[in-house]
């Protein structure tokens, strides 16, 4: 719902699930090296100037100082939105839930206990939570047509959710992916009444996730 909002935005490292098509597969295990203090993350955000921030991952959730980092960009009066798989319950500090449950295509050939890790990648407790204490969207990557049918499912299972914070984004990793597949989720977002997100970076930048000069930012800050 924020779409075309200048944020800064903060990666965190490391996750409890395993997506095939994870663009930080590569980052999903934490790395004891690249530790920052609470301070410090806020310190660097600060010097943005940037009224925005969207904590993102890996998976916010897990990490230790979720709840008091969310606390400190509170209290500095910025507008703090968390994304998160929905797996882990944490009562953070923030505006805007971005809740994204990972459905069965996102889950890779390699798992030993496939039992185990869907109970764990769909946790309906933890996403009615959120739904009941803070104000929140729900957003469902989709690659194909059959997708739908699950994620009505999943919603079959939600006590009491709004629609309109619903949302269907394409499976894409590149523009040429993103165009050949966007029509046909649309027309399915239009036929089954679901909300059309769009990946605004992707149209915007390709590949490149973010502008080139915020890595001048960040140096100058580090
Ligand atoms: S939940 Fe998100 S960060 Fe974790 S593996 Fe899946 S896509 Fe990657």
């Amino acid at each position: 719902v924020l779409t075309g909002t200048v944020s800064v935005i903060v990666r965190l490292w490391g996750c409890n699930l395993k997506c095939k098509w994870c663009d930080e597969r590569s980052n999903l295990k934490i790395d004891k090296s690249h530790v920052f203090s609470v301070n410090k993350i806020v310190e660097h955000i600060k010097a943005y100037d940037c009224d925005h921030v969207v904590i993102t991952g890996g998976e916010p959730m897990i990490q230790e100082g979720i709840i008091s980092l969310t606390k400190k960009l509170k209290e500095t009066n910025s507008h703090v939105t968390v994304e998160t798989n929905a797996t882990v319950r944490k009562d953070v500090f923030c505006d805007l839930i971005s809740m994204s449950p990972k459905l069965s295509s996102s889950v890779p050939s390699d798992i030993n206990n496939r039992k185990a890790y869907d109970k764990r990648r769909i946790n309906i407790k933890v996403i009615n939570y959120y739904i009941k204490n803070y104000n929140y969207q729900m957003k469902f990557v989709v690659g194909k047509e059959s997708d739908f049918n699950e994620i009505d499912e999943i919603l079959s299972k939600i006590s009491n959710y709004d629609r309109t914070k619903i949302l269907i984004m394409p499976l894409a990793a590149s523009r040429r992916q993103l165009f050949s597949s966007q029509k046909n989720i649309a027309r399915m977002c239009i036929e089954k009444n679901y909300r059309y997100a769009n990946r605004l970076q992707l149209q915007i930048w390709g590949q490149n996730k973010e502008p080139k000069n915020n890595d001048r930012i960040f140096k100058k800050i580090s």
